[in-house]
Order: C-alpha cells, then sequence, then structure tokens
C-alpha cells in the first residue's frame, strides 16, 4: 500500500520526532523543581549511562537522519510496518507528556525525592509505576521500526534498557523508603512499565 513512499521520508518523519521528544524534555528541565532534596540515590554509574542513553536517543539516530551514516546495516521492513512505528513513537511522546503533566514537581532526571514529593497514583501512574520509562521503550521500538536499521534500532533499546535495569530497583526502594506502606499498597495494584492483567480484568 505505502510502497511508493521514498526512505528519505522515514528518516525526516523519525527527525521530526525526535525534536519533539527534544523539546518536551527541555520544557521539563526548564519546570524542574529546585525545592530542597531530602534524599539522593546514587546509582552505579549513572552519568555513563545516561551519557550512552545521550547517543542511542539523539546523536546515533541524527548521524542516520542527516548523513545515511550506518546504511549497511538497514534490513527490511514493509512500509506499513514503519508507518505503524510512527504512530508507536508518537502514542509514546503523548504517554511521556502525560506522565510529566501528572508527575509535574516530582520529576527529576536523577534519583532524588523533595520535601514537597507526593506519591502520583492518577492518570498513567494508576496501571503503571513508571509510565514514562514504559514511554521510553515504546519510543526505541518504534526507532528501531522507523529506521529499519540494526544500529539506530538496536543501540537505542540496548542503551536504554541498560539505564533502566540499573536504576529500576534503586528508585523503588528510594520510593519505599519515603512513602513505607502506602507505596508497598501501591505496587500490588500495579505493574512495572506494563499493566497488571489482574487489572484489566476487574474492571
Ligand atoms: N519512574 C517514573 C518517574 C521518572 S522521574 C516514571 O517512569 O514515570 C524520576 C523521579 O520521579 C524519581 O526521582 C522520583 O522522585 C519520582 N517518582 C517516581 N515515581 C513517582 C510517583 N509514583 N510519585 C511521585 N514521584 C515519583
Amino acid at each position: 500500500m505505502f510502497h511508493n513512499i521514498p526512505e528519505i521520508a522515514f528518516r525526516y518523519a523519525l527527525g521530526v520526532l525526535i525534536i519533539t521528544y527534544g523539546l518536551i524534555t527541555i520544557n521539563l528541565l526548564k519546570n524542574y523543581s529546585k525545592t530542597k532534596k531530602v534524599a539522593r540515590k546514587k546509582v552505579f554509574s549513572e552519568n555513563v549511562f545516561m551519557f550512552l542513553d545521550w547517543w542511542g536517543v539523539v546523536a546515533i539516530p541524527w548521524m542516520y537522519i542527516l548523513f545515511n551514516f550506518f546504511k549497511s546495516y538497514n534490513f527490511y521492513l514493509p512500509h506499513t510496518i514503519r508507518i505503524i512505528g510512527i504512530s508507536l513513537y508518537t502514542i509514546g511522546l503523548l504517554l511521556f507528556y502525560y506522565s510529566y503533566k501528572i508527575l509535574g514537581k516530582n520529576w527529576s532526571m536523577t534519583l532524588e525525592v523533595d520535601s514537597n514529593q507526593k506519591l502520583c497514583k492518577t492518570g498513567p501512574y494508576k496501571y503503571v509505576r513508571h509510565p514514562m520509562y514504559s514511554s521510553f521503550f515504546l519510543i526505541m521500538f518504534a526507532q528501531l521500526l522507523i529506521s529499519a536499521n540494526l544500529i539506530v534500532g538496536g543501540v537505542g533499546i540496548l542503551f536504554w534498557t541498560m539505564l533502566f535495569l540499573n536504576r529500576i530497583h534503586a528508585e523503588e526502594k528510594m520510593m519505599f523508603e519515603l512513602f513505607g506502606k502506602k507505596y508497598i499498597e501501591y505496587i500490588s495494584t500495579t505493574g512495572v512499565i506494563f499493566p497488571k492483567l489482574s487489572l484489566a480484568h476487574k474492571k
């Protein structure tokens, strides 16, 4: 059906999506709360992982978009699947933005909690404890589908998975230390990045 679409259109589409992602992130950083931090968790080489992730999300995709780098790693994917990738990336961005709107001042780049921290349980946080991380997985998977390139897709998924695995346990421990029983109760009704199936049955 969509076989007439030139290859470059997918590269540009990915570029527009990454710029939108960047704009949301800049907004997030601008509104980053300066309130007093009451606890911080240092996780193993967090800066190294964040730096690697930046390559996977920004630098490598832009080399591919602007200069058609890594073209020997292109693989065949039907255009319909690549268009589905564009839709998934868009859904990922909407989920990222929605989660940020709900999390508000509780958002932070590294793991920390401040004196005004509230436990968010509404919007996407009603179903999963880490909807932002769900959105990043969706975005990274979509990047693989849109680019149809092993390096651009693979490196994004690999680096993001490493960053995620490195911080998720520490983040939940930090939340438990702050909210105690309330967080345990919250865990019992939510999934980590996918909603709990039993919850879907209940409603
Ligand atoms: N992991 C979450 C939030 C990412 S931002 C997500 O994927 O949506 C990281 C910061 O969010 C952490 O430092 C923590 O202070 C805060 N945080 C995480 N979950 C939270 C929750 N349910 N309510 C309030 N703050 C939360």
